[in-house]
C-alpha cells in the first residue's frame, strides 16, 4: 500500500489512539510540522478532542473504530498502552503502519512480559516472580523479604494496580481477586529517574538528559532536568541502557524507561512507549520536544536536537486540589490563571482543558533557570497556586492587586 499523505497539504497524517493530554500536546507539535493530528477519542470533551479538527469518536478496544481512524492515515500511534495486541496485529495485516508495533508495545502493556524480556537481556531490574497463590508469594518473600510489591501485569497506571503486601494472608486475598500477579522485591531506592529515548524505523536514536521524577502516592508531581547530582558516568549508563532496550525491542517512537536509583546503580521499573509525563519539560526545556520527536520518529523523519535550552528545567504537575471541590470559594480558575501569568511571567503554563477533579492531572507548568532550588520553588509555587489557590509566602503577591 502506498504511504497515504494528506490530499491537500501533501504531508503525512498521524493518527493517535487516545484523546488525553499527551495527544493534545502531540497535536500542538504536529501543527508546526504542517500536519494536524487525527485523534481517536471516546468523548468529544476529551483533552485532544477539544482542539483537533479530525476526531473519530470510538473505543480503543473496538477494531472497527481503530480501522476507521487508521484508514487514510500514514501511521497509527498511541497516547496510552491499552489497545489489545490482536487488534494491532489485525491493523498491520490490513496494511496499516502501527508505531510502535505490537511486538514492541506488549513490553509496555504487560509487566510480566517486560520482566521476562529484561531477564533474558541481562538488564538490571528488581528481583521478581510470577505468582498465583499466597504460598508462591511466601516462597518469593523467603529470599526477597517482606513486604513484597504485588502488581497487576496489565492495565495499571499512576500506582493503581500496585500493592505493598505485608504478609501471605493479604497476598492470598489479592491473588483470589486478581489471578496471576507480578511479585517484586521492595526496592530501597534513593530516588526515581527517567531516561527517554526516541527511535525511528531507520534506527536513528536520540536521548535527552536523564531526569529525576518525584512521585507522590504513585503519581508524578515534579520532574527535574537534568537529574540533580547524577554523575556523568551514571547518566551515560542510564542513557545507554535506554538505547539498548529501544534497539532490542524494536521500539519506534518515544520510549521512557522508568528507573529506580539505588545505592548500587539503577534498576528498570517499567516502560512507556509514547510521550510521557517525565518529558513534558522538553516543550520549553529542549530544542526538540518529546511530542515533536515522537512524530518525527513514527514518520521515519530525521530526529531533532535534544540539547537543553537552560541549565536547569523543572516541570510541576497541576493536580486537581482544593479548587476542584464543589464548595470552593476562592478565586475562579480564570482569575488564578491571570494571577499566575502576572506573577511568574516566565513560567510556562499548559492547561489540558479537562473537567476538574481532585487528584486528576489538569495541567503542568515549566520553569527554566540556573539554580535548582530557585527554579523548583517557582514551578512548585505556581502549580500549587493553580491547584489550591495557595500563595506561597516566598511569592506573596505584590501590592498591584
Ligand atoms: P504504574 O504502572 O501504576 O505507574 P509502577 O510499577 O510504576 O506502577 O509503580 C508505581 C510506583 O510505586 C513507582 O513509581 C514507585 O514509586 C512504587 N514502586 C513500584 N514498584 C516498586 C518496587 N519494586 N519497590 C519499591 N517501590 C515500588
Amino acid at each position: 500500500m502506498a504511504t497515504p499523505l494528506h490530499p491537500r497539504t501533501g504531508l503525512p497524517v498521524v493518527a493517535m489512539v487516545g484523546g488525553g493530554q499527551l495527544s493534545r500536546m502531540t497535536h500542538q507539535a504536529a501543527i508546526a510540522l504542517g500536519q494536524s493530528l487525527r485523534v481517536l477519542a471516546t468523548d468529544p470533551a476529551e483533552s485532544a478532542a477539544l482542539v483537533a479538527a479530525d476526531v473519530v469518536l470510538g473505543d480503543h478496544r473496538d477494531l472497527a473504530a481503530l480501522r476507521t481512524v487508521a484508514d487514510g492515515a500514514t501511521v497509527l500511534t498511541f497516547d496510552h498502552e491499552h489497545v489489545p495486541t490482536e487488534h494491532l496485529r489485525a491493523l498491520e495485516d490490513d496494511g496499516h503502519r502501527v508505531a510502535p508495533g505490537p511486538a514492541a508495545l506488549v513490553h509496555a502493556q504487560d509487566k510480566l512480559v517486560l520482566r521476562r524480556a529484561l531477564t533474558e537481556a541481562g538488564e538490571p531490574q528488581p528481583a521478581w516472580a510470577e505468582v498465583r497463590t499466597g504460598a508462591d508469594v511466601a516462597r518469593f518473600a523467603a529470599t526477597a523479604g517482606w513486604p513484597v510489591v504485588l502488581k497487576t501485569p496489565r492495565g495499571g497506571y499512576d500506582g493503581k494496580g500496585v500493592f505493598v503486601v505485608p504478609d501471605e494472608e493479604f497476598a492470598a486475598e489479592l491473588l483470589a481477586a486478581h489471578g496471576t500477579l507480578l511479585a517484586e522485591q521492595r526496592v530501597e531506592m534513593v530516588r526515581e529517574l527517567s531516561a527517554q529515548v526516541a527511535r525511528s524505523p531507520f534506527g536513528q536514536v536520540s536521548v535527552w538528559p536523564v531526569v529525576e521524577t518525584v512521585q507522590r502516592d504513585g503519581v508524578c508531581n515534579e520532574v527535574y532536568a537534568p537529574a540533580p547530582g547524577l554523575s556523568e558516568e551514571k547518566a551515560t549508563a542510564a542513557q545507554e541502557l535506554a538505547v539498548r532496550i529501544a534497539d532490542r525491542l524494536g521500539v519506534v517512537g518515544m520510549l521512557a524507561v522508568e528507573l529506580f536509583e539505588t545505592a548500587d546503580g539503577v534498576l528498570v521499573n517499567e516502560l512507556a512507549m509514547r510521550p510521557h509525563n517525565s518529558g513534558h519539560w522538553t516543550i520549553e526545556g529542549a530544542r526538540t520536544s518529546q511530542f515533536e520527536q515522537h512524530l518525527r520518529a513514527v514518520l521515519d523523519y530525521p530526529l531533532g536536537s535534544t540539547a537543553m535550552t537552560a541549565p536547569v528545567v523543572v516541570m510541576a504537575n497541576v493536580l486537581g486540589g482544593a479548587a476542584s471541590a464543589e464548595d470552593w470559594t476562592g478565586p475562579a480558575l480564570d482569575e488564578r490563571v491571570h494571577h499566575l501569568l502576572a506573577h511568574w511571567p516566565d513560567v510556562k503554563l499548559h492547561w489540558y482543558g479537562k473537567g476538574q477533579r481532585r487528584g486528576r492531572k489538569l495541567g503542568h507548568v515549566t520553569a527554566l533557570g540556573d539554580d535548582l532550588a530557585e527554579v523548583r520553588a517557582r514551578a512548585v509555587a505556581a502549580a500549587r497556586y493553580l491547584a489550591d489557590g495557595v500563595v506561597d509566602p516566598a511569592f506573596a503577591f505584590a501590592d498591584e492587586h
